[in-house]
């Protein structure tokens, strides 16, 4: 490996490390390498259903992504690449009195902090999706601003910038131990050697949790498996991403027409395994033939896992190190990390550029868990939060 030395060392080459890499790079930084131990992308950013919405339950995390939605409204032209970010809407379906209250108690927060989304009450619903069963729907929220990408797009795009503006990328190359000097980072051991560095933003995903260890910090993160599956194609159906939180269902049709789909299945524990079920096949195939008989017919093109890198709030873990300096942490996503990365990206840059911490980062420190002040996200999907 010819670099030995990084003004920026990004550790993970996922959608998270390329797009700080590229924001970085963008403004200057320095001499920046992003370090992935495989392939670009080949963690959970390739494994996605590529949903991005604003509609979260709490205001740090809707502040957060109606930044990265103001982002990912420009991010084509600036990536001069096409991501395909269809802003196609996005519809949280309630068929019990609790979740009719918790969307309906979601949308007064997000209309307070400036979102603009809705509740549909049953008639709506059926008019914007005529082919789903009724039986017992209550209400749903919808936000037309979300919608969903195409992660490969994004990924190919991200990477294709950064290296433009000069980012080293390094790949089968993995960072094996993070080292300090007076509790200060000076260096990265790899595979291939040694990288001196002052800065470090670990973006591992699921293995954040063993590269912060190797300086002695235990980020509350467990990895847990999620799978997913996308049929052939169909003629269109469905407009808004769809999720039914009582299942956990999830579906979204692309722009070719296959149907992406994935559910809450209780054999996907805690676990690093990338398999793929017969369960899973069969609990999807009975829930979708269940709310959208005419489905019933559609042919399954792949069915693949991938990870969810989960903290105990289900919000991520952003910012320095309170321990470590100049070791930065971007990950505990579960679930939710392709749609925030445009803003992480642009926030990061302003961070390592001006030394202050941006406002929309604060919540999400390390310390807010023994602080006793966690950002509780119950909608996660396919996983129960606390
Ligand atoms: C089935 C499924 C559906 C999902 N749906 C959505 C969705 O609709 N919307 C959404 O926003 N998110 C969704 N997610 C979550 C989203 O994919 C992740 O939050 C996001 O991709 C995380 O990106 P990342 O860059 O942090 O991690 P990753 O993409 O996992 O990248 C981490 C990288 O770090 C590398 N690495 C690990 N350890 C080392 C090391 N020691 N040295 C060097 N490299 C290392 C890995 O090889 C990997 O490439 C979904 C996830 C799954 C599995």
């Amino acid at each position: 490996m010819s670099t030995r030395s990084a003004d920026l060392l990004i550790v993970g080459g996922g959608v998270v490390g390329l797009s700080v890499a590229y924001n970085c790079a963008k403004r200057g930084l320095g001499k920046i390498t992003l370090l992935d131990r495989g392939r670009i992308g080949r963690g959970a950013s390739s494994r996605n259903l590529g949903g991005v919405r604003e509609q979260f339950s709490n205001e740090p995390m809707i502040r957060l992504m109606k930044y990265s939605i103001d982002v990912w409204e420009g991010l084509s032209k600036e990536l001069r690449w096409n991501v395909l970010f269809d802003q196609k809407g996005y519809l949280m379906l309630a068929r019990t009195e609790s979740q009719a209250e918790q969307v309906k108690q979601n949308v007064r927060l997000q209309n307070s902090i400036g979102v603009n989304s809705v509740v549909l009450e049953r008639d709506d619903v059926a008019e914007m999706l005529p082919q789903l069963k009724m039986d017992g729907v209550k209400c749903a929220s919808f936000n037309k601003r979300d919608g969903a990408v195409h992660h490969d797009a994004v990924l190919w795009g991200l990477e294709r910038a950064a290296r433009r503006h000069g980012v080293e990328i390094i790949e089968n190359v993995e960072a094996t131990k993070l080292c300090t000097t007076s509790g200060r980072i000076n260096a990265v051991e790899t595979t291939a050697g040694t990288i001196s560095t002052q800065k470090v933003i670990n973006a591992t995903g699921v293995f954040s949790r063993d590269l912060a260890l190797t300086v002695g910090i235990d980020l509350p993160i467990r990895s847990f498996r999620r799978e997913a599956l996308v049929t052939e194609a169909y003629k269109h159906f469905l407009k808004p991403v769809f999720w039914d939180l009582t299942l956990g269902l999830l579906l979204s049709q692309t722009l070719r027409g296959e149907v992406l789909c994935d559910t809450r299945d209780p054999g996907n524990e805690e676990s690093r395994d990338t398999g793929v079920s017969l369960s899973f096949l069969k609990k999807l195939a009975r829930e979708v033939c269940e709310l959208f008989p005419a489905l019933g017919e559609l042919h399954v093109l792949r069915q693949w896992s991938g990870t969810y890198d989960v903290t105990p709030d289900g919000s991520p873990i952003l910012g320095e190190s309170d321990e470590v300096s100049g070791l930065y942490f971007a990950s505990g996503f579960t679930g939710h990390g392709l749609m925030v990365a445009p803003a992480l990206g642009r926030l990061y840059a302003d961070y390592l550029i001006s030394g202050k911490k941006p406002k929309l980062l604060e919540p999400f420190r390390l310390s807010r868990f023994a602080e006793g002040k966690p950002i509780v996200e119950p909608l996660v999907a396919g996983r129960k939060i606390a």
